[in-house]
């Protein structure tokens, strides 16, 4: 506006002199004219605020996010509020020193994303630029309220507890006990557990805010950090794990993918509703268990790195064999916290680092058949030791040698014994038990033809006459024969 007094001014002052020039005005009087003419264009000049053109000069990150398009497509149910003004305390080092592109308003400062060892369950702690969000806490205990205060975080904008299980929710009650939480993100299917019950109980009493996460739902979370859910839609709480928030959280170029629980169904679903999923990095369903993990779902991921959170020597079993075997031949990095511990990934939006360096390496588990199989040719000593060999597995398996590759080495009299071999393929092999009466004529012990493997097994009855002792098997086929013992007790 004063920039328009001030050129009016100016134009004024100009066309004045050339005016009253003919009226004889002194020029004394005209110089006066342009000079508060060009004062007051000086000041209007001065007073225009800067306009969208210079961005990057300076003025504070608030300031700007109205002007250039941060985000136009912040329209999710009257969010718009979370946007707070000023960044939140504790959080005070991280503000961007060195100029951003002036071309966009994306990253400034770090994203910092902590995958918390809690042992077997999950916790994961998001520190952008400005806020602080906590997803799922572990089991029940003080393992992520001590991590949170040995990081500082005096404060937490936002929580979610991607499902009612305790192994997510659990140290969700410590935190809510001991950190103010301004907001709480949770599927809301009905759980009766007692951990639920206080859980709830606590975001009740403590008058905090409480959202139901769907699928859709977006936070502008400032700085050039965005957070979406992509699951669930309409969670049926028929299977809790497939109640699972999903959430994609992206700063700059660098994104993750974090997947709470979720089974086979949820990926189906997420993968029918989403076409953009890429991902830099993945956190592994379910603690990397078979029910987690599609080869679809990684295809459409395709992450440079998975984070698989789970419990050093859990009875899950987690991470399953399948998972780590579909991992490593997408070529994913593959970190855990049952062998890496607390995993942190920090990024300026652009790349990322991470504290631990080394990825796990996968190792298939050794070939085909778990049992040593004994020496080949016949052994004559008996079976009941069976000699720990400590040699890196001898003389590479001859597919076509005739070998036993499971055998009941003691069984009692009535019990059922069983052999199995590996020998040629589609051949025929016979098998003869010599008891001290004589050879079996057991059901069971009929010549036999092995499949495309080369394997067969034959089981039989002992009878519960048989005189305890120390007998062999005797298996001919295919031109060789192997004798193995075994005891009758
Ligand atoms: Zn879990």
């Amino acid at each position: 506006m004063g920039f328009f007094i001030g050129l009016l001014g100016l134009v004024a002052g100009l066309l004045l002199p050339a005016l009253s020039a003919s009226k004889k005005v002194t020029k004394k009087k005209a110089l006066l004219v342009i000079g508060i003419a060009f004062l007051l264009f000086v000041a209007g000049v001065a007073c225009t605020p800067t306009s969208g053109k210079k961005h990057n000069a300076g003025p504070p990150a608030a300031g700007e996010t109205g002007g250039n398009g941060a985000s136009p497509d912040n329209n999710s149910g009257g969010e718009a509020d979370t946007e707070e003004p000023s960044p939140q305390p504790g959080q005070a080092g991280t503000g961007s020193k060195e100029e951003t592109d002036p071309a966009t308003t994306n990253p400034a400062g770090k994203t910092t994303v902590h995958f918390i060892d809690v042992g077997q369950g999950d916790s994961i702690l998001i520190q952008t630029p400005g806020k602080n969000i906590l997803v799922d806490g572990g089991e029940r205990g003080e393992t992520v309220v001590n991590y949170l205060k040995n990081k500082k975080v005096t404060s937490l904008d936002l929580v979610v507890g991607t499902h009612p299980h305790a192994d997510h929710i659990g140290g969700l009650i410590n935190v809510l006990q001991a950190i103010p939480v301004t907001e709480v993100i949770d599927p809301g299917v009905i759980h009766t557990t007692k951990t639920y019950e206080v859980y709830l109980t606590l975001i009740d009493e403590k008058d905090i805010k409480f959202t139901e996460g769907r699928a859709g739902l977006k936070r502008d979370l400032g700085d050039g950090a965005k957070l979406e859910l992509l699951h669930p839609s309409a969670p049926s709480g028929k299977n809790l794990n497939d109640a699972s928030i999903v959430i994609k959280l992206t700063f700059g170029d660098v994104s993750f993918l974090l997947t709470g629980d979720v089974e086979q169904e949820s990926l189906k679903q997420i993968l029918d509703n989403y076409s953009r999923l890429k991902s830099t990095i993945l956190k592994v369903s379910h603690h990397g268990s078979r029910t987690g993990t599609s080869s679809a779902f990684l295809a459409a991921v395709s992450p440079e790195a998975a984070v698989i959170m789970a419990g050093k020597g859990n009875t899950y079993g987690h991470p399953h064999d399948e998972v780590l075997a579909m991992l490593d031949k997408a070529e994913i990095k593959i970190y855990r916290t049952d062998l890496h511990g607390t995993i942190i990934v920090t990024t300026d939006g652009r790349t990322y680092e991470l504290n631990i360096k080394e990825p796990y390496r996968y190792n298939p588990p050794q070939a085909p058949d778990p049992e040593p199989s004994p020496a080949p040719g016949t052994s004559p000593e008996p079976q009941a030791s069976p000699a720990p060999v400590p040699q890196p597995n001898p003389a590479p398996v001859e597919e076509d040698k005739l070998a036993v590759i499971s055998l009941t080495e003691t069984v009692s009299a009535g019990e059922t014994a069983s052999v199995a071999i590996r020998g040629k393929p589609h051949t025929q092999y016979s098998i003869t038990v010599t008891y001290k009466s004589g050879p079996s004529k057991a059901a069971g012990l009929e010549t036999k033809t092995t499949g495309a493997d080369g394997r067969v097994t034959w089981s039989w009855k002992v009878g519960t006459r048989t005189t305890p002792g120390t007998y062999p098997i005797t298996i001919s086929g295919g031109g060789e024969s192997i004798t193995v013992n075994f005891t009758v007790k």
